[in-house]
């Protein structure tokens, strides 16, 4: 974050808190403000990236509990996901991690507890909620103490589904496509007809009846089906949906690029993309 905290006109020297403060805001705010513009680039996803904020404060607030009064080399800013853990979830924290507001870190396997995802949150996220919780006088002298100090072992677990509550699965619902004849989206999830040109739109009942549908409603031999279904987890039109890089898809054996690419524009074409 360097370039934030120092420009022409300043040297380290005449660097203070509030400075520091102000550069800390400045970095969180481009971060923050890249992780919501991609409600405008992936419109289908913009209740997982709303659930992502929510995400990031409860863990945020969990590790600032577990900070206090902890000496500067016993800090926490590691945090780790059990695994496998709800597609939604999955979503939710690969959008994170593409905006930067985490970053994954190796996975963890502990014995009997099972196998865990490890994640970093953005530092400026950590400062910017105290969430090494200093007491009342905050210095950056101790904030990097603490940060340098900090060890990857040292990291709070989250069983994943205690913490992504089937509450917030639920808010995660899949953005209404736009208006297939112009392109805007919904005014409202209930609108018959595009409020900017007047065409008739699908039923939401519809679209979300439609993603819920077994993928043996695509255009695919049942041998396929059968094989996309046992080499991965897809099983519904959603899945596929979710898949955005065809991770899981390319794991079935005899699916690679072209069928890949193929079963997704078929999916795509089922919800009438
Ligand atoms: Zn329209």
């Amino acid at each position: 974050m360097s370039e934030y905290l120092l420009n022409d006109e300043q040297s380290k020297d005449s660097i203070n808190n509030i400075k520091y403060y102000e550069a800390v805001n400045e970095w969180v705010s481009t971060v923050e403000h890249f992780h919501s513009s991609l409600k405008s680039r992936m419109p289908r996803y913009q209740n997982f990236i709303n659930a992502g904020i929510d995400l990031l404060n409860i863990i945020l607030e969990e590790i600032k509990q577990l900070n206090k009064n902890k000496e500067p080399d016993r800090k926490f800013v590691y945090f780790a996901l059990s695994a496998p853990m709800p597609t939604e979830l999955e979503k939710v924290i690969q959008i994170l991690e593409y905006a930067g507001l985490v970053t994954q870190d190796k996975d963890i396997s502990k014995g009997t507890k099972g196998v865990f995802q490890r994640y970093m949150i953005h530092l400026g996220k950590i400062i910017q909620y105290n969430a090494l919780a200093q007491g009342k006088v905050k210095t950056f002298e101790y904030i990097s103490e603490c940060l340098q100090k900090t060890k990857t072992r040292q990291f709070k677990r989250f069983v994943s589904k205690s913490l992504f509550t089937e509450e917030m699965v639920a808010k995660c619902k899949f953005e209404l496509p736009p208006c297939s004849s112009c392109g805007n989206q919904r005014t409202f999830d209930e609108a018959k007809f595009c409020a900017y040109c007047g065409a008739k739109l699908e039923s939401a009942s519809l679209f979300l009846e439609l993603i819920e549908q077994d993928i043996s409603a695509l255009p695919l031999t049942s041998k396929r089906v059968e094989m996309i279904k046992t080499g991965s987890n897809i099983v519904i039109i959603k899945d596929i949906l979710m898949d955005d890089n065809g991770v899981e898809l390319k794991k079935v054996k005899g699916i690679q690029g072209y069928w890949a690419q193929k079963i997704k524009d078929y999916a795509e074409e089922f919800i009438g993309g």
